[in-house]
């Protein structure tokens, strides 16, 4: 009988009830492993009331005891390392190590957000006026939400749940259906590192889950990460119904290569940040610009040559570099753009379709592929592919490269390689992107900055991790408080207070 991934509610795994399924896949072998419940709007709304119950007791505890429930869940994911990191691999398709990436970075947040007593301190001002002190703090919203894509199953829930425990909220996590076990695991860990039961709740389900979560008033406030019409769409829904959001979407990041830069770095960075986990990474190069033709040419023959020495298989294998995609049907996708590159004209240098892994024949597998020649008004330089595709788009001129990334419906990452320190600073200036990168391919922010994107990449005004995630998992309340000695009242003021 196929297993069946439980949800987790009120701090128990829990059957589900709707008697709708979606099929986990292993996409190495591209068999059925696992069925993922989609819950019902009543188990939703279900999950909310308890949670609601739960969190003003989480609230009522001290930041500092909170925080020692993030550190010990650090301790018990370090134990688990391993068997975490070969679950996530085996429904995602990312290999054993690179899983084990995304597990870390999701813990260096939960490192960070384990400062929350220092983090939720608010403003002090004595004096204002006679008698006067103004002090502010920040206190938990309630119950919020994380609808979470299937990318990074243990970095994004963790970057969402981590900030929104520590500031004193209940979480309800609605994680991606394609690999749900690892959240599971992971909320699991947090029971046993003795977060109350109902403060995170996982929850699967497609959009009539999601639907519940924005619609519902009790949650407060919602954190997306997924593809940007998805983004919008619960932008404008959690808006419309009151709530907090923030939502994060695709991207088309571009890696400038200037004439002077360090050409085998800059090959070694677009062969790692292009095809690393099949190019399944929303900061992941997919548009290589060289600054004129000599820099152009030398790349594509550069590339071509590293591209064939590439190794693809099952993600759990040794020495492979990148493994299976998620489903048939990301397979499929990504052939297609493959071909409206070929009937835009673009040139083909590498073509990954119909590759096939002796013995996993029906894995999910797609070689790399790479592009050259490629214009802006191609589908495959407008449009995230999200799949092993490198295109090379040249430019002319710095201006002209530094307007392609800028001019672009997406702004989540860029990169620039060069030797010109002046050239690199004028860039990070005026580039029209949120996460720059200077001689470095995948500029993901370290846990104590923040992370997102600009333009059609991130929909809301704070950002994932960092300080900005205490701002948006808190509401600040301010108080004016005045003592008075007895011999400076003045009296009844009809006239608003100033400080003229
Ligand atoms: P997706 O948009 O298909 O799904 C994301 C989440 O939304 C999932 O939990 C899914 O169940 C839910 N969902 C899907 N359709 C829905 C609908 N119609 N109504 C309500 N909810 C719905 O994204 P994905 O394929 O899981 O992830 C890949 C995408 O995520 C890529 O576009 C990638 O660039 C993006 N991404 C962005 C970032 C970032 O920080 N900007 C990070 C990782 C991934």
């Amino acid at each position: 009988m196929t297993r069946t991934i439980p949800h987790l509610i009120g701090g128990s795994l829990t059957a589900p009830e709707s008697g709708r399924f979606g099929d986990v896949f292993d996409p190495s072998t591209g068999a059925v492993q696992a069925r993922v419940p989609l819950a019902s709007s009543d188990e939703v709304r279900r999950v909310i009331g308890n949670a609601e119950a739960a969190q003003p007791e989480w609230a009522a505890t001290n930041a500092q005891k909170r925080a020692r429930v993030l550190m010990r869940f650090v301790d018990l994911v370090n134990r688990d390392m391993d068997e975490l990191a070969k679950l996530l691999s085996s429904e995602h398709g990312k290999t054993f190590d690179d899983a084990k990436g995304d597990i870390q970075r999701g813990l260096e947040v939960i490192e960070f957000a384990a400062g929350a007593p220092h983090l939720l301190k608010g403003e002090y001002s004595t004096g204002v006026g006679t008698g006067i002190d103004v002090y502010s703090m920040r206190q938990p919203l309630g119950v919020v939400a994380g609808i979470t894509p299937f990318n990074f199953p243990a970095m994004i829930p963790l970057w969402k749940a981590g900030p929104a425990l520590a500031a004193g909220n209940a979480f309800i996590l609605k994680p991606s259906e394609r690999d749900p076990s690892v959240p599971v695991r992971l909320a699991e860990l947090f029971l046993e590192a003795g977060l109350p039961e109902g403060i995170l709740n996982v929850v699967h389900g497609d959009k009539e889950a999601v639907d519940t979560l924005l619609t519902d008033d009790r949650v407060k406030a919602v954190g997306f990460v997924g593809s940007t019409p998805i983004a919008q769409y619960i932008y404008e829904t959690a808006a419309a119904h009151g709530k907090r959001a923030q939502c994060f979407g695709g991207a088309k990041n571009h890696m400038i290569v200037m004439p002077d830069a360090d050409l085998d770095q800059a090959v070694d960075a677009l062969i790692g940040s292009g095809y690393g986990s099949a190019g399944e990474r929303c900061m992941a190069i997919s548009v290589a610009v060289p600054v004129g033709t000599e820099t152009a040419d030398a790349l594509a023959a550069k590339l071509t040559e590293r591209v064939a020495q590439l190794k693809i298989g099952p993600s759990l294998a040794e020495g492979v570099d990148y493994g299976p995609l998620v489903s048939r049907a990301a397979v499929e996708r990504v052939e297609d753009y493959i071909q409206q590159g070929v009937d835009a004209g673009a040139a083909l240098l590498a073509d990954g379709r119909g590759f096939c892994v002796e013995g996993h024949e029906e894995g999910f597998y797609l070689g790399p592929t790479l592009f050259d020649h490629v214009t802006t008004d191609m589908s495959i330089y407008r449009e995230e592919i999200f799949g092993p595709v490198l295109v090379i788009a040249r430019a002319n001129d710095y201006e002209e490269a530094l307007a392609m990334a800028s001019d672009h419906e997406f702004g989540n990452g860029v990169a620039i390689f060069t030797r010109d320190g002046d050239a690199a600073r004028d860039f990070t200036a005026r580039v029209n992107v949120g996460m720059v990168g200077v001689n470095v391919p995948i500029p993901v922010p370290i846990a104590y900055f923040t992370f997102g994107g600009w333009k059609k990449s991130g929909f809301g005004d704070l950002n994932q991790h960092g300080a900005d995630a205490f701002r948006f998992y808190t509401k600040t309340k301010t108080v004016t408080s005045r003592w008075l000695s007895h011999d400076t009242r003045d009296g009844a003021s009809f006239v608003i207070p100033t400080m003229h």
